[in-house]
């Protein structure tokens, strides 16, 4: 019996989770039915709180058993047992680290501060978790094909697109990947304000030539958000030369921005210019079968048991951005770890209640209709009117798509808000959008803003 538990917990839980809380456990049948022995209060209490109930509905169904598991501290614990609980008990650790342990840390930490910058790159983003899909595979081949001749494929490649939806992801992958292949390129990772800031600080010490030694000597340059380059001409004037050398010298350049490079507000013409020479590519919000692909790849890595049932049920909730689905996904998982009940759709509803909520309380017709209106520049009488012409039809139709993929109205509901409709007209006109989508890029992206527009 136990040993079917230990493996539904390993399922259930993160690797962590299991290792400090289920693994320690003992088991013991006895005439009052199940005991679990725990190695210490610690752990005991936790348990009775977070797994206790699991445990139990796991012995009625395994062992058809009623009664109730009894939970005890153990009086011997197996040394085995006693390893398991102090490696990983997080409490603990800093209490017990021997002080020659938390003496090399510090050393350590005193010598990153002396150090130059680090290369600024995390190795938990990387191509082999970045999933693939429409909305992405031309801009991941365009990085991988960087990652592997950095300097001689695209300069710079421009990646650009909405909050979180893997910019920064794709640009570390990058970074990761040549040093994977390159152990002593010079690589550097940095957000556009650290950039700024290294630029104030150069200023005011005036230690520009060692800032110039430090960007200029690279061999891959990684920098995210561009944008924030805007209205500081320092900046701009300081990164208009690091660019031109390192492009002449064939060093990589990757850059990630929210926008297209000619859309890129105060920046300067020459660098906004320069900023599309290689190579630019968008990142779009993912399409369904997509969010699902990674709502599953995520829950893999956390080790939960993720049904497809509920992933779907995920994705049809949460569509505007891959961070927003690791924030339900997370939900649930908490959810489920902390009341032990199985992730079937009904808890996944429990736990997006509020995000479902608050988008059917706050997305009406009317606002949609005026929205799109306001964006095309065409009256919002329009969104009514029997009139064909292009130019009303196609923001009419992207509005009735919104409503129906914003709204839980039905589409007979959403014919009568505009102007009366029959309903096949309303969905026809979601075919015909999705259609769309899927082939117009410059369409997708201005739908995917006007779908953020409409949230906020
Ligand atoms: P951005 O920089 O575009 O705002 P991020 O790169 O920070 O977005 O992505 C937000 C989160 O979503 C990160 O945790 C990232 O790992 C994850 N993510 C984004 N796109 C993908 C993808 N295609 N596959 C797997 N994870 C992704
Ligand atoms: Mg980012």
């Amino acid at each position: 019996f136990w040993s079917i538990c230990l493996s539904r917990f390993q399922q259930e839980l993160s690797a962590q989770q299991f290792n400090t809380w289920i693994k320690p456990l003992r088991v013991e049948t006895g005439e009052h039915g199940l005991r679990v022995l725990a190695p210490n209060r610690f752990v005991q209490q936790w348990v009775r709180d977070r797994f206790l109930q699991r445990i139990e509905s796991l012995a009625e169904e395994l062992l058809n058993s009623s009664g109730r598991v009894e939970l005890v501290l153990m009086d011997h614990v197996p040394a085995a047992a006693k390893d398991v609980v102090q490696e990983s008990q997080p409490v603990s650790q800093s209490a017990t680290k021997p002080a020659a342990i938390s003496n090399a840390a510090k050393s350590l930490a005193q010598a990153r501060k002396h150090a130059p910058a680090g290369s600024g790159l995390n190795p938990s983003f990387n191509f082999d978790n970045f999933v693939t899909g429409r909305a992405n595979q031309l801009a991941r081949a365009a990085a991988l094909q960087v990652a592997e001749n950095p300097g001689t494929a695209y300069n710079p490649l421009f990646i650009y697109g909405g909050v979180g939806l893997g910019k920064t992801h794709l640009l570390q992958a990058i970074g990761n990947h040549l040093k994977l292949q390159r152990p002593d390129a010079k690589i550097r990772y940095l957000h556009a304000e650290r950039y700024v800031s290294d630029v104030v600080k150069a200023y005011e010490n005036k230690s520009f030539d060692e800032f110039k030694q430090q960007y200029h000597s690279l061999d891959l340059l990684l920098i995210d958000d561009i944008q924030f380059f805007a209205k500081k001409n320092r900046t701009q004037e300081e990164f208009f030369y690091a660019f031109n050398s390192l492009i002449e010298a064939k060093k990589q350049i990757i850059i990630t921005c929210d926008t297209y490079p000619k859309e890129i507000a105060d920046v300067d013409e020459r660098l906004r210019t320069r900023f599309s020479w290689g190579l630019t590519v968008a990142v779009e919000p993912p399409e369904l079968e997509m969010r699902v692909a990674i709502l599953l790849k995520k829950a893999e890595a956390a080790r939960f048991l993720l049904h497809e049932d509920v992933a779907f049920f995920i994705a049809k909730q949460v569509r505007s951005s891959v961070r927003e689905l690791e924030g339900a996904l997370n939900r649930i998982i908490a959810m489920s770890n902390f009341t032990g009940r199985d992730a079937d759709v009904n808890l996944a509803k429990e736990a997006l209640k509020d995000l479902i909520a608050v988008r059917g309380r706050q997305v009406t017709i009317e606002n949609i209709q005026k929205t799109v209106a306001d964006y095309y520049k065409i009256k919002v009488a329009e969104m009514y009117s029997k009139k064909r012409s292009r130019n009303f039809a196609r923001p009419r139709q992207i509005a009735m798509a919104l409503a129906r993929e914003l709204t839980n109205h039905s589409f007979p509901e959403i014919g009568e808000a505009f102007g009366g409709r029959h309903h096949t007209t309303v969905m026809h006109a979601c075919d015909e959008i999705e259609q769309l989508r899927q082939n117009d890029h410059i369409l997708a992206r201005d739908i995917a803003f006007l779908v953020q527009v409409i949230r906020d």
